[in-house]
């Protein structure tokens, strides 16, 4: 089992073997321009993603929904998901982007009027900052609790949906909170609204998730399935991408700071942070220079392959001379450190523009 609120650490191959995710590298060729976390594996699986490449090159209609729960700061492992749908909006896509106040009420305890604030000041702030256009018709962004068609979806299809299956998907048990139990139906009704009539539906729907989501992508397929002839939805696509490693070697948790680069950090502390990263250097100099380094097991090598170095070939070469061990850990965290305050001192500076705009971009329906 998978659980999606407790995963830490996933072995992606045997995820891929076990669950029956497809490899993405396989679907790279029939994509004109793949985004560079495709490209470079971090996109690592998916389910059914053909029928969203035909709907790209065809210039079909399609949609995206890539939700957030407003729980704490945003770090910089969470540009990811911006990135991606900054290209899918390049792609033509219609992006629904629901925020999750129910799941952090009944999961974490946060009221709505706190998660709606949040969920503006750092969220919709960041994703404006990092260049996804809200002035479209194709894009949505919605607090679940106020909307109505999500609700009503859910209602019904909670219909054929019973406990024992809910248990064994998310391992509920007789103490579980009933709002909790609830909150994957309402997750699947924002997954499948898009398809509905009103919406110009049934279209195909692709869903960006970490692979500790999949459950919530099983289950949302499965739904799809049942209600088939009464919604003739189609089965909604989903990709997986890895999670970045925080500093400390571990996982990059928002709850932990030392972990953790703010997207609202200063270029000054994020400077200072990644020069703490935990790197895949030798004990010394002298070793590193006969063995090299490893590059697959540092922090400072996934922050340049994630988000500091467009060019690949300028990361393949930091990976060659960090394998040869001509390049130092210290030399290659001053070149880190450079990226990464050119990077924010930039952001800072839209994140400063977005603040003003962020309360404008809510929808009901
Ligand atoms: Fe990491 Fe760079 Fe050191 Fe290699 S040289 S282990 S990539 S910090």
């Amino acid at each position: 089992m998978i659980d999606p609120w407790s995963s830490t650490s996933l072995d992606y191959e045997k995820l891929v073997q076990k669950f029956g995710i497809k490899p993405f590298k396989d679907l790279l060729d029939e994509l004109e321009a793949p985004h560079p976390l495709m490209r470079r594996g971090i996109i690592f699986g998916h389910r059914d993603y053909g029928r969203i490449i035909k709907a790209i090159r065809e210039k079909q209609d399609y949609a995206v929904v890539s939700g957030m729960m407003p729980s704490g700061k945003m770090h910089i492992g969470h540009k990811m998901i911006v990135d991606q749908l900054v290209w899918y909006q390049k792609n033509n896509a219609h992006i629904y982007i629901p925020i999750a106040d129910m799941e952090s009420y009944s999961a974490r305890g946060l009221d709505f009027e706190s998660s709606r604030q949040l969920a503006l000041s750092e969220y919709i702030t960041n994703y404006l900052a990092l260049g996804l256009d809200f002035n479209t018709p194709k894009i949505k962004v919605y607090l679940q609790s106020k909307n109505h068609t999500v609700s009503d979806l859910a209602y019904k299809l909670a219909k054929k949906v019973n406990f024992n299956e809910m248990k064994a998907i998310y391992g509920f048990n007789g103490s579980s909170n009933l709002a909790h139990l609830y909150v994957p139906l309402i997750q699947v009704a924002d997954i499948l609204h898009p398809q509905l009539e009103e919406f110009d539906g049934p279209k195909p729907t692709v869903v960006p998730v970490g692979p500790d989501q999949d459950p919530h992508i099983r289950l949302t397929r499965d739904i799809a399935d049942r209600f088939k002839s009464t919604y003739n939805f189609i089965s909604p696509s989903s990709t997986y991408h890895r999670l970045m490693a925080g500093l400390t070697g571990g996982k990059m948790s928002s709850s932990q700071p030392k972990t953790a680069i703010f997207l609202s950090d200063t270029p000054e502390e994020a400077e200072r942070k990644i020069k703490t990263g935990k790197t895949g250097g030798r004990e010394s100099l002298k070793d590193q220079a006969e063995r090299g380094g490893v590059p697959e097991d540092c922090v400072i090598y996934e922050m340049l392959l994630y988000h500091l170095l467009d060019s690949d070939e300028k990361l393949q070469k930091i990976k060659r001379e960090c394998k040869q061990g001509t390049l130092m850990c210290g030399e290659c965290k001053n070149i880190s450190a450079e990226l990464v305050r050119d990077f924010f001192q930039d952001f800072s500076k839209k994140r400063e523009k977005a603040k003003k705009m962020a309360d404008k971009v809510l929808v009901e329906y």
